[in-house]
């Protein structure tokens, strides 16, 4: 993994992927990344064993937290599809550790810093009301 693929998995609390390639759109401060679940860390989203065989990887569109100057980063995400034999052969999707539970198609840090600006907007409405 070269070292500027590394620390943009990092600085977006992202785990488990390979970026295959990424581009960038400085006028619209939009940064795309296209990535791939690694084969090997795959594991049955309902039971967490691991995945046997390959059935397909499907593709998913994923909004990640701002990045330095990039606003709006976007995941395309190619998600492994596969048996899993404690799920009885079904097909499961692997997990993906890095979506927040109720926003799926949102990272854990895009929510936490998106909470954190509704707290300050609700103080900042509070102290408003308050003069
Ligand atoms: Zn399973």
């Amino acid at each position: 993994m070269e070292l500027h693929d590394d620390l943009i998995l990092k600085s977006l609390g992202l785990q488990g992927i390979k970026i295959e390639y990424w581009a960038t759109c400085d006028e619209e401060l939009k940064l795309v990344l296209y990535a791939r679940q690694n084969r090997n860390e795959a594991v049955c989203n309902v039971c967490a064993n691991s995945i046997t065989h390959v059935h397909e990887w499907k593709l998913r569109k994923i909004r990640a937290a701002p990045l330095g100057a990039y606003e709006e980063v976007w995941i395309y995400l190619k998600q492994l599809r596969g048996n899993c034999h404690i799920c009885g052969d079904r097909v499961r999707s692997s997990k993906v550790a890095f979506t927040h539970p109720h926003f799926k198609n949102m990272t854990y840090s895009l929510c936490e810093k998106a909470g954190r600006l509704m707290e300050e907007l609700l103080l900042r409405a509070i102290n408003s009301l308050q003069y």
